[in-house]
């Protein structure tokens, strides 16, 4: 690229905006478009940027003009714009490969199915307790390229999806951390498992043996494919299961991580409980030592992190029943940790937008700490099909105060009510925020 060229953005959200911003302080001619409507503070953002764009339409002769397109990741490949660009040999790229052009930083970037932002966040957290000049990027908070633009950070951690990787070319992260694959967004990737894993694999593709690259040792899905296509960066595994050399591994209730010295650490201090955030807060340790954090900073972040809304987040005990809100759960898997950490009866809220799920890899879990479920979504038959007659009570409801209600009449002193939907929330709430947030207002209103 070379100063004077054009670039096209498309989409104008927290990404593509950011974008924008990027490529007119660097001095190219910019275009925004946008098929949908633009939110108003980002309209604000480009008009002080003085930055052209449209909404509602697609311009085509203006998107052919482009030398090169900055594609925000909720679009997909296959939409007819994206697919006519291609065509005209138009390059396009993400807005993750686009801002890591224009900056120095060191970055220690996060994928996985689950756990990404929880990482990310943890990972910050102990960053910036360590005193680094650390930003914030990628899924969470403010765009990189916004972050690029306008301030400067000696590292970042950033959170990305794999619609953000799919679009990199020659993002080489310092430090690559790769949480979990469980199927997700496959109708992204046409049905096929092997196409999202090598999505996931993208953030390791440009790493050489200066780089580190921080997995999941348990990880099916991770170590198969690792077995066919090795990753150039120094390995460094994470497990629960067994004992690794270079890497971290729990031993009975210790976690220990072992980079140059040995970390060890009572999983009964760490902020965040269950299973899955033994995963978590062990990948983000690693990364942590790799960017020489001492280990009291290390101990001192994980026992004082603050979980963040949404996940697994305690709401209150009423009559002596606890309500927890896990609406971020928004497939199986996550489901499935959420289960795995109850260690009380539970009553289970869950459904929504069913996105193709097998409902089996849960029934263990169900008999097991179930008492009772209520189907939450417009269509619940899915839900009936997988669980009738796997618990003693199976209700419906059509609202969450409904829901909890009927929740409420259901549970004991010594109960859990969890909300964990194993779903997406768009047939009856705006996103996954909004169903969480009239969960816990429901739950207020007892
Ligand atoms: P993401 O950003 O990848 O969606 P979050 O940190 O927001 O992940 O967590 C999403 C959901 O997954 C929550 O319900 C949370 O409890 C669960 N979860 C968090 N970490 C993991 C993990 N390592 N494995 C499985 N589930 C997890």
């Amino acid at each position: 690229m070379t100063i004077g060229d054009k670039i096209v953005v498309l989409g104008g959200g927290e990404s593509g905006t950011g974008s924008a911003v990027l490529a007119k302080k660097q001095g190219f001619e910019v275009w925004l478009s946008d098929a949908g409507a633009i939110p108003q503070k980002y309209k604000d953002v480009l008009l002080k940027y003085e930055i052209a764009f449209e909404e509602g339409t697609h311009t085509e002769e203006k998107l052919f003009s482009a030398t090169e397109i900055i594609k925000s990741p909720g679009i997909p490949d296959k939409a007819e714009i994206i697919k006519k660009c291609k065509e005209k040999g138009i390059g396009i790229i993400s807005e993750i490969e686009f801002a890591s052009r224009y900056t120095n930083a060191k970055t220690i970037a996060i994928t996985g199915s689950n756990g990404k932002t929880t990482s990310t966040l943890l990972t910050y957290h102990i960053l910036q307790k360590a005193g680094l000049n650390v930003g914030l990027a990628g899924n969470v908070g403010k765009s990189f390229a916004l972050q690029v633009a306008e301030n400067h950070f000696d590292v970042f951690v950033l959170e990305l999806s794999s619609f953000q990787l799919d679009g990199t070319y020659e993002f080489k992260p310092t430090v690559s951390v790769l949480l979990n694959i469980t199927p997700d967004h496959l109708d992204r990737y046409e049905y096929k498992m092997k196409n999202y894993v090598a999505s996931k694999f993208r953030i390791a593709q440009n790493q050489t043996k200066e780089e580190h690259f921080i997995f999941c040792a348990d990880d099916e899905e991770t170590t198969n494919w690792l077995k066919e296509h090795p990753v150039k960066a120094n390995n460094i595994p994470f497990s629960i299961k067994q004992k690794v050399e270079n890497g971290a591994y729990l031993d009975n209730d210790t976690i220990n991580i072992n980079i140059n010295s040995t970390l060890t650490m009572s999983i009964h201090e760490l902020a965040l409980q269950g299973k899955h955030n033994i995963y978590n807060s062990m990948a983000s340790a690693i990364g942590a030592k790799l960017f020489g954090i001492s280990d009291d900073i290390i101990r001192e972040s994980l026992s004082d992190f603050q979980n963040v809304e949404h996940r697994l987040e305690p709401v209150l005990k009423i009559s002596g029943i606890e309500y927890i809100n896990d609406s971020k759960a928004t497939n199986v898997n996550s489901t499935w940790y959420a289960l795995d950490s109850m260690s009380t009866p539970t009553v289970w809220i869950v459904g929504g937008v069913d996105k193709g799920n097998d409902y089996n890899q849960l029934l263990p879990l169900v008999r097991n700490k179930v008492k009772a479920i209520i189907c939450l979504g417009v269509d619940n038959k899915k839900l009936h099909e997988a669980f009738d007659g796997q618990v003693d009570i199976i209700a419906d409801a059509a609202s969450m105060s409904e829901a909890v209600k009927k929740a409420y009449s259901l549970g004991k002193r010594g109960d859990t009510v969890l909300l964990s939907p194993a779903c997406a929330s768009f047939d009856l709430f705006e996103n996954y925020e909004d169903r969480g947030r009239q969960f816990k207002q429901a739950v207020r209103e007892l």
